[in-house]
């Protein structure tokens, strides 16, 4: 089949990971029979050099047209960079705001997998590992805490600041189902994270989960408080499948989640609207310090290709072959410098991504 990606290169290493990314989906589409076309959006600085703003609406309109958006990373050095001498809405990380709210991104979707080889790398007691995990968080973005009424007023010579923390059904509804979609192509699992012993918006969570969930019999589904989560993140995380909760508490456990992983270079994501569209980036920002000397671990961009083929596309099968693909990379002692360790073989971000397109198998 023929599909259209639009393809953001971005700043920094972006436009080397994303190269490794479209060389491991060129692979596929040679050995699974599929035409992957591509059109190059420009975002972040790369924009601001050309157009003076971080992304202009001809470049989300090209967006809009393709089935789905692969994207690098976007941002400089704040200390050196010209780009960050602008107004912070002219700013690279504008862009980046700027397209979530055009397309509707409201579920951020970040899986946390620990590598059989890069084991030494996760700060967790090999008794706590076991036989690894492999989650997935999927955070509210759009709502919630980071995005209510704030003030701060000064009352008796004191000053006091209040946030507001506010949900409503819809907003609830359209994730929670996202959540139980994602668990169906998993193992079947959602465990929703609250506080609602405390908040009235937990509550409210909580009591459309239940509703969501019963569309979806063969979905096991379990509520958690947030504070017993982060401690289960650390002490069996591989009891977890899906992760659903609201946006405050999925930042701060997406973290978590992440750093038990080990590299920063392995962790893909991907944000999502109610249709099959999505935007698949790496966890990571734009690494100046290392961009365009070859050193950029590639994996998670390449990783964050696969989430779009399985997501949006709807290819499982050549999903799985790119997982495959990175986990056998592993296996035959490939590595970049990020991932190093003695006696494997380091190499850069091009024969990384080389060795990774070269194990895609039917
Ligand atoms: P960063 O993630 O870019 O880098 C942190 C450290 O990790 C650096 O030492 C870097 O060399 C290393 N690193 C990151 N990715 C790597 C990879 N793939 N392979 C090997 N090493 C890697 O974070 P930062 O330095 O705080 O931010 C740099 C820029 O990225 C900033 O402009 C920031 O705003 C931007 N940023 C963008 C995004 C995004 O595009 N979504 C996300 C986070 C940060």
């Amino acid at each position: 089949m023929n599909h259209q990606i639009a393809v953001i290169p971005g700043d920094g290493i972006g436009p080397e990971i994303v190269r490794e990314a479209r060389k491991v989906l060129d692979r596929v589409g040679e050995v699974f029979g599929h035409t992957f076309e591509y059109t190059e959006v420009l975002l972040g600085g790369a924009s601001i050099d050309v157009h003076g703003v971080p992304l202009t609406d001809e470049a989300v309109e090209t967006a809009k047209k393709a089935e789905c958006v692969l994207m690098g990373s976007i941002g400089g050095d704040a200390k050196t960079s010209p780009w960050y001498q602008l107004e912070p809405s002219l700013r690279p990380e504008a862009g980046l705001l700027k397209i979530r709210k055009a397309l509707n991104l409201f579920a951020n979707l970040r899986p946390a997998y620990l590598y059989e080889e890069l084991k030494e790398a996760c700060p967790l007691k090999d008794e706590i590992i076991g036989d690894g995990f492999d989650l997935v968080i999927m955070r509210e973005l759009t709502g919630g805490l980071y995005f209510g009424e704030r003030k701060t007023v000064e009352e008796n010579g004191e000053k006091k600041a209040t946030d507001t923390l506010t949900y409503s059904e819809t907003e609830i509804r359209r994730i929670a189902i996202r959540a139980f979609d994602i668990a169906q192509k998993r193992r079947k699992k959602v465990t929703s994270v609250d506080k609602a012993n405390v908040l009235d918006s937990s509550r409210l969570w909580r009591a459309v989960v239940e509703e969501v969930a019963k569309d979806y019999p063969g979905v096991s589904y379990e509520h958690m408080l947030v504070d017993n989560c982060a401690m289960q993140l650390v002490k069996d995380p591989a009891q977890f499948d899906v992760i659903l909760t609201e946006n405050m508490f999925g930042d701060i456990l997406s973290d978590e989640a992440s750093m038990v992983t080990g590299s920063i270079g392995m962790l893909s994501s991907a944000s999502l609207n109610e249709t099959k569209f999505g935007l698949y980036e790496p966890s990571h920002g734009s690494a100046p310090d290392i961009a365009g000397q070859d050193l950029a671990n590639p994996i998670a961009t390449i990783l964050s290709a696969a989430m779009m083929l399985r997501y949006s596309l709807d290819l499982d099968q050549e999903a799985d072959a790119i997982e495959e693909a990175v986990r056998q990379t592993l296996k035959d002692g490939y590595r970049t410098g990020d991932i190093y360790s003695e006696g494997t073989t380091r190499v850069g971000t091009a024969e990384m991504g080389d060795r990774i397109a070269e194990r895609i198998r039917k």
